[in-house]
């Protein structure tokens, strides 16, 4: 996993971003879904693989529909302690806008192995363009796929596997979200208020 790519695109003097550096956690392997208002809103998918968070942006968002193929556009390699940010990234950097924490929580590979068997199962999985993984978020949980479409292209699709947790009822990640999360505050600040009525 390499973090240069993460790094160049960033000045660490303008934003509160993390500085890339290669880190593991302790106990088991965790995710993390960012909700990220940048030019458009949407949603970065990060799985913990190898020292650094494997990364894709989704536009509409994960779904627990197993019918739903949520198109999921590999970025590069984000740091580990990417799983905490949330906040603001001033105009004029990378990504600039606002991030949130939509849901995180620990991961695994579909036979729930030990960490060590786990990751290379997923790493696997990752170089095939067929990522199996179970995830114990808040939100979203159990079994997953992510597919690559085409090789030697970023565009995968993120789906969930039929289990006990899958829905058959239609799944919108943005009703999910609180109107007090900071996005949404911010978007109804920027809505443009109805017309005052013109003083005669
Ligand atoms: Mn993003």
């Amino acid at each position: 996993m390499s973090l240069t790519k993460y790094n160049k695109k960033r000045n660490f003097e303008s934003t509160s971003e993390p500085e890339g550096k290669t880190k593991s956690s302790e106990d088991e392997l965790i995710f993390v879904v960012q909700r990220h208002k940048a030019t458009r809103l949407h949603y970065d998918f990060r799985l913990e693989l190898e020292g650094a968070l494997k990364s894709w942006a989704v536009p509409k968002g994960p779904s627990m529909n197993p019918k739903d193929k949520r198109l999921a556009m590999m970025v590069e390699d984000h740091p580990f302690d990417y799983k905490d940010f949330k906040g603001i990234i001033p105009e004029g950097n990378y990504g600039a806008g606002i991030v949130e924490i939509w849901d995180k929580g620990t991961y695994s590979d579909i036979e729930k192995s030990d960490k060590k068997t786990a990751e290379k199962n997923l790493k696997k999985g990752l170089e095939k363009g067929d990522l199996k993984f179970t995830l114990k978020g808040k939100k979203l949980k159990g079994e997953f796929v992510l597919v690559r479409m085409k090789k030697e292209d970023n565009s995968w699709l993120l789906i969930k596997h039929h289990d006990k947790y899958a829905t058959d009822e239609d799944y919108d990640s943005e009703e999910l979200t609180p109107k007090s999360s900071p996005i949404n505050k911010a978007l109804a600040e920027k809505k443009p208020k109805k017309k005052e009525k013109s003083p005669r």
